[in-house]
């Protein structure tokens, strides 16, 4: 049985994420998303936010559970009894931040071993940062993160066109459901 571990901040999960996280799911044989409970003050959504939003997101993927931690990702790692933490790699920038604290996971965990996987195309670009600072100005972003989590962020910074623009994707989908 190999199980993967894959943390992250998820200031919120986005379409990038939950990419890495289906790709991962269908590699492993149990995928935990652990949600780091990082200092507030930097990030937009609390912890039980995030987590929530991520819980939402994953629902559709049985072997995936979606846990928070606090502390050194490979004692989290170790907790839940891993072999495997999965990152997700968009440029060069993200494999040599990758490359420094998978030497140091290394260093402490020499048996758990790390797979990066290359995000797809449609989300190379695409970060929490980008997202938040679109969403903030009220810019369209359904294509970057399901529904449930523009709305949370239409709240978040008081747009309700976001909330709208949510509210219509899902009417789309549902209308495409009953219409097969
Ligand atoms: P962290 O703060 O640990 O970098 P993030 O929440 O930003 O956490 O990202 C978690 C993981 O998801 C990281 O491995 C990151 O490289 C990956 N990731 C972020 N954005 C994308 C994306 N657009 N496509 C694929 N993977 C991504």
């Amino acid at each position: 049985m190999v199980r993967a571990l894959y943390p992250g901040t998820f200031d919120p999960i986005h379409n990038g994420h939950i990419d890495i996280a289906e790709r991962a799911s269908a590699l492993f044989d149990e995928v935990i998303v652990a949600v780091y409970d990082a200092p507030p003050k930097k990030l937009l959504f609390a912890t039980e936010e995030r987590l929530t939003l991520a819980q939402a997101a994953l629902a559709h993927l049985s072997n995936v559970r979606i846990i928070t931690y606090v502390g050194l990702t490979i004692s989290c790692a170790r907790e839940q009894e891993v072999n495997v933490m999965v990152r997700g790699l968009r440029n060069v920038a993200d494999f040599e931040y990758e490359q420094q604290i998978g030497w140091a996971n290394n260093h402490l965990a020499p048996d758990i071993e790390l797979c990066c996987l290359f995000c797809s195309r449609p989300y190379e670009y695409l970060s929490a940062t980008i997202l938040k600072e679109v969403a903030s100005l009220g810019g369209d972003c359904i294509a970057w993160a399901p529904p449930h989590v523009l709305s949370a962020l239409g709240d978040k910074f008081n747009r309700p066109e976001l909330n709208r623009a949510a509210q219509l994707y899902l009417r789309h989908q549902d209308k495409l459901v009953h219409h097969d």
